[in-house]
């Protein structure tokens, strides 16, 4: 593994003469921030471009760089930052005197509604305004519903930072997936989370045989996000059917990075398989905080009136500009899926020769995640990685996060940061395409890479 200290130096020294305004208004933020922010993976380091505006592939930050984006909006911006239709319909809507909560409820929820029933195959939704809200609510909903406690999840797979999903996140070198990410938690906790395998169908077996009349749920990514990009196998996914639906536990697939990404729909579709419940975000939003519970209506129903779970309230849960600008985007991705969709795997699949090539040309051995498989036609994100061995299969979060595996140190802040010297920002390897990014677009972030790939390579010598 390689020291990346003095080429971080350099980098950070080069980025910080380029950005002074960046670098005023984090020094104003880190006086009243906690870290200069509310989400670290936007605080990159030394510290972030200050965004002063943003429109289709590009964003340009306090200092007048114009910056090509492959992080659109933690991935939610499948057709660039804001788009018109989105723009255009919130605009009115707030020129007409609406848009803002009123604590009253309006029609625009319904139309959202409607579109991810039909396009889901869920009987009910309800929204909220997170991932992780969501997340934490169709947990709620599966423990009531089967009267039991544990639940069982990926490692590395996240689903935001609420009780449940805060075990076995990030990959550690003793434990694995086995650690607790945050203080503060219940003790019990703990224990009250089980954490198996990603594509490994007979760990989850044993899994199910061990533990499956206390199981409440088995929460998972049919498209694994932050933990590597990876698709589930057809295996994996009909295993997890077959030993929720035999044990009694509720199958939750978590959509909030697959969902309205691979088709305007969910991904478990593509699969052929239903879960119970899935919860959406992100794209499904247009930008806007929505996010989504949706599946069964015996299970969704425990939230009625009549019901036990207190999945309800929220002042701004189903907020009216939100649930328009919800409404606008998945009837554009619906009637354009079409074209959409094909475009944005030709994307995908570009990004992914054009960081691949880049290295593999300076002699550094990387291989991208994010390639479809029998079930899914490919896909528009995309993770980079180096891995020492070139047959290193990259099927599970520990394949790609574990360092003794791969230069993880690689693909994080100092490609982040020698991207962003050349006017291309991803979060550690990482990214999305989105429809408005151009194939001239694509030949810049070639010359990008292949010039961050010739840095590396004269910094590792
Ligand atoms: N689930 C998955 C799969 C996610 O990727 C995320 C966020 N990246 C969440 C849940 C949490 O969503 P949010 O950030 O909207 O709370």
């Amino acid at each position: 593994m390689s020291d990346y200290i003095s080429l971080l130096t350099e980098l950070r020294i080069a980025y910080a003469v380029r950005s002074p305004q960046s670098a005023a208004w984090n020094e104003r933020a880190q006086r009243v921030l906690v870290d200069g922010g509310s989400h670290t993976l936007r605080l990159i380091q030394p510290f972030p471009p200050r965004i002063a505006a943003a429109h289709g592939a590009w964003v340009t930050d306090e200092d007048g760089h114009a910056i090509l984006d492959f992080w659109q909006g933690h991935l939610a911006n499948i057709l660039g930052h804001n788009p018109d239709i989105v723009t255009a319909a919130l605009s009115s809507a707030l020129a007409e005197g609406g848009g803002l909560q009123t604590g009253f409820t309006e029609r625009y929820q319904v139309e959202a509604a409607e579109l991810l029933c039909a396009r889901t195959g869920a009987e009910r939704v309800r929204f909220t305004t997170s991932g992780t809200l969501a997340t934490m609510y169709a947990i709620l909903l599966a423990r009531a519903f089967t009267g039991r406690n544990v639940v069982l999840k990926v490692g590395g797979g996240w689903h935001g930072a609420q009780p449940w999903a805060l075990k076995g996140v990030g990959f550690h070198r003793e434990e694995g997936y086995q650690h607790i990410e945050t203080a503060g938690l219940p003790s019990a906790l703990g224990e009250g989370v089980v954490v198996t395998r990603f594509n490994d169908p007979q760990m989850l077996h044993d899994h199910f045989r061990q533990y499956g009349d206390r199981l409440a749920c088995f929460i998972v990514e049919p498209f694994m996000g932050a933990g590597g990009f990876m698709p589930a196998t057809g295996d994996y996914l009909r295993a997890a059917r077959d030993l929720t639906a035999y044990y009694g536990a509720v199958l939750i697939f978590d959509e909030v990075i697959a969902g309205f990404r691979f088709r305007a729909g969910d991904t478990g579709a593509l699969y052929g398989i239903r879960p119970d419940l899935a919860t959406f975000g992100k794209i499904i939003g247009g930008g806007m905080p929505v996010a989504a519970v949706a599946g069964r209506a015996d299970i969704l129903n425990l939230a009625s009136r009549s019901g036990r779970v207190k999945f309800s309230g929220g002042t701004y849960s189903g907020h009216p500009a939100s649930m328009l600008a919800a409404k606008v985007m998945l009837r554009y991705l619906v009637e354009h899926e079409a074209d959409i969709y094909p475009r944005l795997v030709v994307l995908g699949d570009r990004i992914r020769h054009i960081l691949e090539d880049a290295f593999i040309a300076e002699g550094i051995y990387a291989r991208c995640t994010g390639w479809g498989n029998e079930a899914l036609p490919g896909s528009s994100v995309f993770m980079v990685h180096f891995p020492y061995r070139e047959d290193q299969p990259l099927n599970a979060p520990d394949d790609v996060f574990d360092p003794r595996v791969c230069d993880v140190a690689l693909n994080g802040d100092v490609l982040q940061l020698a991207l962003l010297l050349e006017d291309v920002h991803m979060t550690h390897g990482h990214g999305a395409a989105s429809t408005a990014h151009t194939d001239t677009d694509m030949v810049f972030l070639e010359t990008a890479c292949r010039k961050v790939a010739r840095r590396l390579r004269e910094a590792r010598g």
